[in-house]
């Protein structure tokens, strides 16, 4: 069957096989048929080289974790043939640490854990796959243009989770969010702040493009000029874009007892002059919070299948800026300045 590969560590390696084996019974009972999967910036990186682990022995690795597929066959009777379907991508580590242990492999401890189309796992751009029920997450009907977009929004679902966590130290009546960044993690972590009734901000350079609107659309206020200069005292931020005078000024920005949770990574090697002590004087004196969140475990995939359910399918469908077919799959690892989410298209 056909498969998007990489070897790991080989830039210039991505190729698309056309023998690539049928996925293994030990991969799960569920067997699915790929509908689509969404390329991230985590996708440039492997293919860059810079990232990315193959399986155990093999020489390639399949990308692709943000799936949708469609059941094929579940002798289990989880899931019913024809049923949507989405992957989780992280797995435990096999000692497995304490966070793994109860299933919050997303907070591993030991980095022994792996990931499909990431480390040490196939992805899912491949024709088919197989999953294990833990690892399986139905979708709604409604959503068999979008569902690729639930690993990103399990995402931040746990960026939520963990923010609502923190609160809960003290009296936690957020109003404010502040999304930095409106690529589709930050839209998305967008939409869960407008589900959940706060007045929300989204920041990004584009002054052009789709992302005013889309923003707009979820009655949220959209900012292009510097984050200094806003007039808002947010009690969240989520910080999306890893660009670290972004990162810094979201830290020093946020309000009173405020939470500013980093979900973008940056690729590090930048040297900034920056006022430390400053810094560290207003976390202290303000009681602030700052904070990482990577990846997600059952319990996010979960309510961000809810939320995506709850959101308007046609604003979902406009994050997608284009949809390639898996013949020309290249292209869709080249993001256009004007692209929010590509999707590689494997029914076209
Ligand atoms: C994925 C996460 C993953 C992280 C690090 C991200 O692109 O969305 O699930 O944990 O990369 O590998």
């Amino acid at each position: 069957m056909r498969a998007v590969t990489v070897i790991p560590g080989v830039p210039g390696s991505l190729r698309l096989l056309d023998d690539y084996p049928e996925p293994a019974s030990e991969e799960g009972p569920i067997l699915v048929e790929a509908v689509s999967v969404g390329v991230c910036g985590t996708d440039i990186e492997i293919i860059e080289g810079q990232y990315g682990e193959a399986p155990p022995g093999a020489d390639h690795l399949v990308l692709g974790h943000e799936s949708l597929g469609r059941v094929l066959e579940d002798s289990t009777g989880t899931l019913q043939p024809g049923d949507l379907v989405a992957g989780i991508v992280r797995h435990p580590d096999p000692l497995p640490c304490p966070n793994c242990a109860v299933d919050e492999w997303d907070m591993c401890r030991n980095g022994m854990f792996t990931e499909h189309g990431i480390k040490a796992l196939p992805g899912f751009a491949r024709q088919r796959w197989r999953l294990q029920p833990r690892f399986a997450v139905g979708l709604a009907p409604a959503l068999a243009e979008v569902g690729m977009l639930l690993e990103p929004t399990s995402v931040v679902a746990k960026a939520w989770d963990h923010i609502d966590r923190i609160g809960r130290r003290t009296e936690w009546q957020p109003r404010h969010a502040l999304i930095t960044g409106a690529g589709p993690i930050g839209l998305l972590a967008a939409l869960l702040a407008s589900q959940r009734g706060l007045s929300v901000h989204v920041l990004d350079l584009a002054t052009e493009g789709p992302k005013p609107a889309l923003a707009g659309a979820l009655g949220a206020t959209y900012h292009s000029g510097p984050l200094h200069q806003l007039d808002l005292e947010p009690d969240v931020i989520i910080e999306c874009t890893g660009a670290p005078a972004v990162v810094l000024e979201a830290m020093c920005k946020v309000g009173p007892t405020g939470i500013v949770c980093l979900a973008g990574v940056s690729s590090g090697g930048r040297i900034i002059d920056f006022d430390a002590g400053a810094l560290n004087r207003t976390l202290v004196l303000e009681n602030n919070v700052v904070f990482g969140s990577v990846n997600a475990n059952r319990r996010h995939w979960d309510f961000a299948a809810e939320a995506l359910s709850k959101a308007d399918p046609d604003w979902l469908g406009s994050l997608i800026t284009r949809r390639v077919p898996l013949s020309e799959y290249a292209v869709a690892y080249s993001p256009g300045p004007q692209d929010i989410k590509v999707v590689l298209d494997f029914t076209a």
